[in-house]
Order: C-alpha cells, then structure tokens, then sequence
C-alpha cells in the first residue's frame, strides 16, 4: 500500500508574502533529513507540504522519526494514498488499518474535503466509513466525543489519503529562516541544549570549540562532534569549527590572576569566537551560561564577558534551572553524551577561589599579557573546519 506524508507547517502560516521562502527552506530541509533513505518527491498545495516515495520499500519508520525533529512542522500525518473513489476509499481504509484498529475499542471518522466536487459531503463520507469499519472490526464502537482512535479521510485534489491521528512536528521555524549565529560549545550539558533552542527559531548554526591539547584529548574533540551530529538531526548540517587554545590557557594560567583566570579565558573565547563568527557571516553568539550557575555566570561575571565582543550575545538558558536543562538534554539525546567524564580546557584550568563580582577595569588590566594579540592571531589562522552531519550513534 502506498504510503505518503502529509506535513502541516507551523507558525510559517503566518508569514504573509514571505511564505513561499519560508516553505522552500522548510521542503529543503526536509530533503535533507530524509537523505539516504531513497528517492521522495516532495511537492507543496494548500498549505499542506506531500513527502511521497518512489519505492515500495522506503522505511517510512525511519522517516517519522525524523520528520519529528525538523523545525517549521506543527504537525503531520503518514498516510495511505488512494483512488478517489469511496469504494477505493473504504477498501483502503480497511486494508490499511487492519493491524491497528483490532487493538482499539472506541473511534470516530473525520472527513475532510477539500475537493468540493466529490459526490459525496463529509458526513456522508463520515457516515459510509464508519459503518465499513464496524463491519469489519467487531471490537469496535463509535464514540463521536472521546474516541481512543480518529480516522481521518481526507479528499483532496488528486487523491484521497486515510490516516490515524496526527503526530506533533518539533514545532519552531525551518533552519536557515533566522539567520546565522556562532554557538561557544564545550562537551557539557548546557551548550548542545542552547544550540538546539536557538535553531528551533529558524538559526543556522557554526560551532566553535577551544580545546587545549594534551591538557584535553582527542576523546574530548571526539565528543563535542558526537553531540553536535545529534543536535544535527534538528538543526542540520553544522559547521564545526576547532580552536587551539593551548597556548592562550597557558600563558592566562602563568600571568594573569588566579581568581579571574575562568573570566579571562572566557573573554578570550568570546573575542575569537566573533571573529570566527564574521568569517562565517553570523551576526550573533550563542552560549550555554545561566545566572548562578557556576562563579562565571553571576551577573557581574556575564556583564564583564559580555563586553569583551560587540556582537549580540543569546543566551537562550539564561533564566532555566538544571533541571530544566537537563530534561531538554534528554529529549534531544544529548544528555548521556554530555556526562561522559572527558575534561574539558575549563575544567583543566580551574581556579579554587574565582571573582564573582568581578571589576570591568581590573579584568581587563588583568588579561593582558606577552603577545597576547600575537597568540590571538595564531589561534585564529590555525582553526580548523568540518562539517557534521546527523549520525544516529
Ligand atoms: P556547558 O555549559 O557546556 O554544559 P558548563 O556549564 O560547565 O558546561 P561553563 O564552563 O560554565 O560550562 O561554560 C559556560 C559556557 O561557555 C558554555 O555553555 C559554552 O557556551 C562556553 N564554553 C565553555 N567551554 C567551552 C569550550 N571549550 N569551547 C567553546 N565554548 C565553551
Ligand atoms: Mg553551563
């Protein structure tokens, strides 16, 4: 039987003449969350977006699974694709149900139809389907106000489609509707969940890291990337981009003073990184601090790392308890990655008493030392790019 997906897209409905470009990114997208699992045609009509496959064997399973996290989907349905006839219809109904509705004991038929030229009105539709199913299904009875299963026909143009109740989308805006921002992103729990917030509002994302070899390993490199090709599977493909720092925590650990060597380094990430952003064409950064977290997220630590770049700064779990964090961690698979126990460069470098009511003017007298410009420079010319994809792990 063939099956095909009926996407509705979210809060794009609303973005009067702009719709089109929002729904063309959004069809993109879902190209490309569907690579790999064979020929789809994809087309668009009244505001509904058809993912239909060109084989028998497409795993439509695999599909749902990851239809449900592209951002700009309210919600969708898998179908079974038929004639638009009623007798088609009802056989189809029959045929492709057959394994689910044994298992229920109350349903009610929705019809909907957008083809007002069909002989039939949508309760006649309602009517004839639900009586089919009684036939065949014993089990069953009709519960019009609380159904534990609602089939849906829906005439449309060129065919019918029957389908079981509707699957929730990601919800948000398709990626690459909300520009581009550069995400400062360890192998913690906060930052692949800020990176996820902000691509569910439609953000492209480049993703720097500052690693510190031998001080960090290669397990440590490895892991960001890990968790970058699961953020990858919301907000597609990433541009990873990897900063030697080892140099720089050096000489902040050697010259600067110890209780504000975390608000130092975490200065010099924040200059880099807007750089890298610029080069990128990203008008934003993104980070992972909340208020209080840790020492170099009290407010006066924020404001002093805050100033080291003129650049917005999102901080999209600024007002969000651990807790919180950690359950959108676990939702998006990030979580059980994220704990692994590999060091981070801030955790190798950590003072025992740090600042947290820091003084702008102290910080930076403070960060100066022997060429710091230089190593800056350095830092820069040497970041090395890759891009991640989606990899189920
Ligand atoms: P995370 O926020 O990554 O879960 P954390 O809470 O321990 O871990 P902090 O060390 O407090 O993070 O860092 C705060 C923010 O600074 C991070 O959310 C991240 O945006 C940025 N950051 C920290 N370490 C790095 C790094 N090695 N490379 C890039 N950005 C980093
Ligand atoms: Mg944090």
């Amino acid at each position: 039987m063939k099956e095909v997906l009926l996407i509705k897209n979210g809060e794009i409905a609303l973005k009067g003449l702009n719709r089109a470009t929002f729904e063309d990114v959004l069809i993109k997208n879902i190209k490309n969350a569907l690579r790999g699992l064979g020929i789809i045609e994809v087309k668009k009509a009244q505001s509904t977006i058809y993912v239909s496959p060109t084989s028998d064997d497409y795993d439509m399973n695999e599909a749902v699974k990851r239809i449900k996290k592209v951002f700009g989907i309210a919600a969708f349905s898998r179908a079974a694709v038929c004639k638009k006839d009623m007798e088609t219809v009802l056989k189809t109904t029959v045929e492709y149900l057959k394994d689910i509705l044994p298992f229920k004991k109350t349903f009610k038929v929705e019809a909907k139809r957008a083809d007002k030229k069909f002989p039939l009105k949508s309760p006649e539709i309602c009517r004839e389907t639900g009586a089919k199913i009684l036939e065949n299904f014993h089990n069953l009875k009709v519960d019009v106000h609380n159904p534990e299963v609602t089939v849906t026909v829906e005439i449309r143009d060129f065919n019918a489609y029957v389908h079981i109740d509707q699957i929730n989308g990601a919800g948000g805006m398709p990626v690459g509707t909300g520009g581009k921002a550069a995400i400062l992103i360890s192998g913690g729990i906060d930052s692949p969940v800020a990176a996820y917030m902000l691509a569910k509002r439609g953000v492209n994302l480049t993703a720097v890291h500052f690693a510190s070899p031998p001080y960090t390993s290669e397990r440590a490199e490895k892991k960001v990337k890990d968790l970058l090709s699961q953020v990858a599977a919301y907000a597609g493909p990433i541009n990873f981009c990897y900063i030697p720092f080892t140099k720089i925590q050096e000489s902040i650990a050697r010259e600067c003073p110890e209780d504000l060597t975390t608000l130092i380094m975490r200065r010099y990430m924040m200059k880099i990184s807007q750089v890298i952003a610029k080069n990128n064409n990203c008008d934003a950064l993104i980070t992972g601090e909340s208020i209080g977290q840790v020492a170099s997220q009290t407010m006066k630590a924020i404001a002093c790392t805050d100033c080291a770049v003129d650049m917005p700064v999102f901080r999209p779990l600024i007002g969000m308890d651990k807790e919180e964090i950690v359950k959108i961690s676990r939702k998006i698979g990030t979580f059980e990655l994220s704990t692994l126990p590999y060091e981070d460069c801030c955790t190798v470098f950590t003072p025992k008493h740090p600042k947290t009511k820091p003084n702008i003017k102290d910080v930076e007298k403070a960060e100066v030392f022997e060429n710091c410009d230089e190593m800056v420079k350095e830092a820069i010319e040497n970041a090395r790019y890759e891009k991640i994809f989606y990899k189920e792990l």
